[in-house]
């Protein structure tokens, strides 16, 4: 594909320490009140870029909920014919969920949605904050049509993303599907990325936050899920022993998955490992929970769960619907 002129890029600024400052009685990072500021000042990036600035929120990512996502996904749709690439800065800590949302409801790309942020403020010597941002404008430029965080060297696609370490060289890594790049000389882009193609988009930026996300431990008390089951969530997520084997003899929680899904609530397996596909096939201690109408998340982060899981409940409350939705490979973020 030819190198555009200039091509306009949008940054939206939604928070993170890239935009924090330290509090001197505290010594804690906290939002900036110009963050607007921090962020005009990078040098030298509009000779390569025709970058404009929009705020969205300040504040740590801990604190972002559904909502900020739907605020997000609807500012890129409502200028999606203005840029050609979109650069989304936020923390860090939630960003892979953030980046999962904004995969579901901005399907069908056919140019870049680029999450970044740092480990150090902007303002503070030595941030990564400056590099990472610089590169995130310059990858919103490039032959790559989906969601994807950039963070030091790597190009990931943002719904197979964890936060791994707070480290300069691997902040975020992808368990379970290969880097769709890597920043250098050259710059090295992946041919299983999706490339910048005439799309029709498909913007839907619902979530159902109404669901819980429990993790197994040995001795779990199948009262905690029960109790969960009462609150009227809409959907739960178990993340299960190995490949998502849960408890079925002593402290079964059979009963209550088959409970749940008596009552249309879609019970999700995921799994605890770090590099976890879930196969409810391989042992009895999955299969039961399959049997008794078990979704598995299979090679999904949980954190692309979660995000899915809330699209696919605020599209319909109905059980086989949403496991047909989970099941299904929508933007990359599993393998069918
Ligand atoms: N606590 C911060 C946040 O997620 C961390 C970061 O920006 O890296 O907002």
């Amino acid at each position: 594909m030819a190198p555009m002129a200039r091509p306009k890029i949008c940054l939206l600024f939604a928070g993170g320490t890239i935009g924090m400052v330290k509090n001197p009685r505290t010594g804690a990072l906290q939002p900036a009140t110009e963050a607007a500021e921090i962020i005009r000042d990078i040098p030298g990036i509009q000779k390569y870029v025709q970058l404009d600035f929009k705020m969205v929120v300040n504040m740590d990512s801990s604190n972002m909920n559904p909502g900020h996502w739907t605020q997000i996904a609807k500012s890129i749709n409502k200028y999606y014919d203005k840029y050609d690439g979109f650069v989304v800065a936020q923390g860090t800590d939630t960003m892979a969920y953030t980046g999962s949302a904004l995969s579901f409801a901005l399907q069908n790309l056919s140019k870049p949605v680029i999450f970044t942020g740092s480990l150090i403020p902007l303002t503070e010597i030595g941030s990564d904050g400056r590099n990472n941002l610089i590169y995130a404008c310059l990858t919103a430029a490039l032959d790559i049509a989906e969601v994807c965080i950039v963070f030091a060297n790597k190009i990931i696609r943002a719904n197979r993303a964890k936060k791994h370490h707070e480290s300069f060289v691997a902040v975020f890594h992808s368990p379970n599907f290969p880097f769709l790049g890597e920043l250098g000389r050259p710059t090295k882009l992946n041919e299983w990325r999706k490339r910048r193609r005439k799309r029709t988009l498909k913007f839907n930026a619902n979530f159902d936050p109404k669901i819980s996300v429990l993790k197994l431990f040995p001795g779990f008390d199948p009262i905690i899920l029960e109790k969960v089951i009462e609150r009227g969530v809409h959907g739960i997520i178990i993340e299960g022993f190995g490949p998502g084997n849960v408890p079925f003899l002593e402290n079964s929680i059979i009963p209550q998955i088959e409970k749940a899904t008596k009552m249309e609530i879609p019970v999700i397996i995921a799994n605890q490992m770090e590099q976890g596909i879930t196969n409810l096939k391989a042992y009895e201690a999955g299969l039961s929970a399959a049997e008794a109408g078990a979704i598995s998340s299979k090679d999904m982060t949980t954190e692309a769960t979660v995000a899915k899981l809330m699209w696919a409940l605020a599209k319909s409350k109905n059980r086989s619907e949403v496991k047909h939705i989970m099941e299904k490979n929508l933007a990359g973020e599993l393998e069918d």
